[in-house]
Order: C-alpha cells, then sequence, then structure tokens
C-alpha cells in the first residue's frame, strides 16, 4: 500500500557553500560539499576542495546553494510524550476522543520534524500505529521509536488512578508491584510491539501523591526488568529517575538511560560511568516547563524547589563528563522547540560543539543506531537540516524552528524554505 500524499519523491542532492558540523564533534568545514544519492545515502561530505570528480551527474540532481548555513545532522529527541498536549496531565487526556488524540499527535509530529528533530523516542503514551504510520508513509513526522506504557508500582509516578478506582491514564499506565509482576508488565508491552521499556525508578513533579526522592521500583524489580528485556532481543530499558537513591536504584539494576537524573550525586555519575550508561536531563522541564497560571500548586512548589537542585547537578554531569543524550520531555514543555534543549545544556556549562554531538551522535547510540544516523559522513542515511547562521557562536539558532530552513530526512527534503530555485538552481 503507497501513501502518495506524504511519499515525496527522493531525488540526489547536492548541497554546496554550506558550514558543515558533521556530529563526530570533528572542527566545522567551512565551504563544504554534501551529496546524497537516489537512495537517500550520503556519498560525500567534506571540504568542497576534495569532493571527488564523479563521472554522471543524476539527472535531476538537486542542487542547493547554502551559503552563509550550516548543515548538521537531524537531530534527535530521546524523550517526547507525543500522544500529550503541553500542560496536559495525562489524565486530561482520557476526557478527549480518541480522533482528536490522534489528529493532534499528527500535528505534534509535523511540529518535532520541522524543529529539526528526524528521529523522536516516546517515553510513554504513543501506540506504535504511530511509528508504522510514519514509517510507511501515511504521516510525516521523527522516524519514533517507542516504549508505548511506562511501568510503575501501585501509587508510583505512572499510576493515575483516581481514589476511586478509575484509571485516567487512557491506557498509559502498566502496574508492577513484585518481580514476577515486572517480568510480565514487561510482556505485555513488548507484546504491543514496544521499542524499548520505560519504567518509574522514583516518584516525580506531576503526580500529586510522591516527591521526587521516593523511590520507584525496587532495585530487584529493576533488575528483573532488564533482565526481561534482555530476553527479547536487548530491548533498552529507561528509567524515570529524579532523586538519587532511585537513580543508584536503577544504575544497579542495570537499566540503559536516566532520564531526567535531577538529583544525580559524584556517586552515581561515576556507577554511569561504570555501566556506560546514558543521561538525559530533560532539562526543558525546568526552563520552559514552570508555569504557575497553567500547574498545579503542588507541580508548581516541587518544581521551583527542584530547578536549582536540577541545575547544580546537571551542571557537574556534564563538567564530569556523562554520557549525555538530548531529552526534552515534551509535553511537560512546548511541543516543537525541541532544540532550546541545546541553549540549556550550554548555560549549563556546555560547550556548544558538545551539545550538538549530545543531540545527534550520542543521541543515536544510545537508540542503537549510530551506524546509519546521527552523523553526517559518506555510508550514512541523508538525515540533515540547514540552519540559518552559525550554531556554534549561537547555539540558540537552533532553537527556533524558523532558523532551520531545511530538513531532509531518509533523503527526502520534508520541510524547505529555501528560497525558489530558479532554472538555474535545479539542475
Ligand atoms: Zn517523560
Amino acid at each position: 500500500m503507497t501513501h502518495p500524499t506524504t511519499r515525496e519523491a527522493r531525488t540526489a542532492l547536492r548541497i554546496h557553500g554550506a558550514r558543515l558540523v558533521d556530529g563526530t564533534g570533528s572542527p566545522p568545514v567551512d565551504d563544504a560539499v554534501i551529496t546524497v544519492d537516489a537512495q537517500g545515502t550520503i556519498t560525500y561530505a567534506g571540504p568542497a576542495a576534495t569532493e571527488p570528480t564523479t563521472a554522471d551527474r543524476p539527472a535531476d540532481l538537486r542542487v542547493v546553494d547554502a551559503a552563509g548555513r550550516t548543515v548538521l545532522p537531524g537531530f534527535f529527541d530521546c524523550h517526547v510524550h507525543l500522544a500529550y498536549a503541553h500542560g496536559s496531565p495525562p489524565g486530561r487526556r482520557a476526557e478527549l476522543d480518541p480522533v482528536l488524540v490522534t489528529l493532534d499527535t499528527v500535528t505534534r509530529l509535523r511540529q518535532t520534524l520541522d524543529a529539526g528533530v528526524t528521529s523522536a523516542r516516546d517515553l510513554g503514551g504513543l501506540s506504535t500505529g504511530f511509528r508504522t504510520a510514519v514509517e510507511s508513509g501515511r504521516v510525516v513526522g521523527p522516524r519514533l521509536s517507542t516504549a508505548v506504557r511506562i511501568i510503575s508500582h501501585t501509587g508510583g509516578h505512572a499510576d493515575v488512578r483516581l481514589p476511586d478506582g478509575t484509571d485516567l491514564s487512557a491506557g498509559m499506565s502498566e502496574i508492577a508491584d513484585t518481580a514476577d509482576e515486572a517480568r510480565l508488565a514487561v510482556r505485555r508491552v513488548l507484546r504491543e510491539g514496544a521499542d524499548l521499556v520505560k519504567i518509574c525508578a522514583t516518584g516525580g513533579m506531576g503526580s500529586p501523591y510522591d516527591q521526587p526522592d521516593d523511590e520507584g521500583l525496587l532495585e530487584e524489580e529493576i533488575r528483573a526488568v532488564v533482565d526481561e528485556a534482555r530476553r527479547h532481543g536487548g530491548k533498552p530499558v529507561a528509567a524515570h529517575a529524579q532523586g538519587n537513591a532511585g537513580i543508584l536504584n536503577a544504575l544497579r539494576g542495570g537499566v540503559t538511560s536516566i532520564e531526567h537524573g535531577y538529583g544525580l550525586d559524584e556517586r552515581a555519575l561515576d556507577l554511569a560511568g561504570e555501566r556506560e550508561a546514558f543521561v538525559v536531563p530533560t532539562l526543558s522541564t525546568v526552563y520552559a516547563g514552570i508555569d504557575k497560571e497553567t500547574m498545579p500548586d503542588f507541580h508548581y512548589q516541587k518544581k521551583t524547589r527542584w530547578s536549582g537542585i536540577t541545575k547544580e547537578n546537571i551542571a557537574r554531569a556534564i563538567e564530569y563528563g556523562a554520557r549525555i543524550a538530548l531529552g526534552t520531555d515534551a509535553a511537560v514543555g512546548p511541543h516543537g522547540v525541541n532544540l532550546m534543549e541545546l541553549s540549556y545544556l550550554v548555560d549549563l556549562g556546555m560547550d556548544p560543539m558538545a551539545a550538538i554531538v549530545a543531540g545527534t551522535r550520542t543521541s543515536a547510540e544510545l537508540l542503537g543506531v549510530a551506524d546509519r544516523l546521527g552523523t553526517l559522513t559518506a555510508g550514512r542515511t541523508a538525515d540533515l537540516i540547514l540552519c540559518d547562521g552559525d550554531p556554534l557562536r549561537d547555539i540558540g539558532v537552533l532553537g527556533d524552528p524558523a532558523n532551520v530552513v531545511c530538513v531532509v530526512q531518509d533523503g527526502v527534503v520534508r520541510k524547505d524554505l529555501l528560497p525558489a530555485a530558479g532554472p538555474a538552481g535545479r539542475r
């Protein structure tokens, strides 16, 4: 089945004149050339001066003059909730007609892609149908991996039940209170096609009756989750973990990534380093996710109390050289401005080049796709963006989607704000 409305034709591409920041952390290349073949594979990325001469030019080669712009890999957002509107607590979704949820989710997919994010990992609430819809060309959006649901203990961060027992999670919660139940919960989400497993190792901000320092699943339960995921092809495990005790439980249990990590101390950093675990600090929730007007009071109080702690600890993690990947927790903060997260990382001491690597190569490593995505080198898949200005001088340019003038995904131009190419531009 083909879906002609969204399956734009691929053409071979030649981008010239841009400054190349390739996602590996190598120094930028001025006056670079990037060529992409008609199958969507990068055939060259480097200085114009050393571009190999090819005998024949593809007939419908699209040539892009990108002088004054920077070309970068398509970015990753490793922590989003695309099925939820910004500022709307999980319970509110249950009030909406599923059709509206779906249509709004499709809009958010497009906004996220237009922000420069060509790959996104959804950590709760998004069914695998959206992943299939993007893969099959039914809708346009970042290529998706999804945890589908969140495993939490009774009364834990993702248990969204009213006192009368009504479940407001709209199918997002998976409850487990023993190691055996944790295994069963993993099997349930994998049955639905989840790409990874999401657990709650601590309480959180948006849950009314727990604190970020409260512990979630027990270490032995986390170990059971990790083992069950391993038995199914080695699926990664992402742990919502804010307070340090739960962070340590999650790391000792063997998770792949610490999500938020607001309270992590030096011991946790050492352990994360030993275990080669990733940290996804979701600073957008601190910098852009606090709004007294719309948040319940308990949520506002917790966020403001934790804001300073978060900045201090994540700044230390950056200085320490933790393996940081980019994630925003979009839905807690606004959708479609995902790359603002880069500015927050830089605000806490990260070098702009390192922030770009966090959002590209390191994130691709977390998702297990670094052999084809996350860097711009020959042989990789052509996921790339063009942005106005120089993000190495002002990382903030990437945070405004208006500056992201072109988004190419898998060799297909998905967003194009470039000046219309005249006859000379399309040779
Ligand atoms: Zn989240």
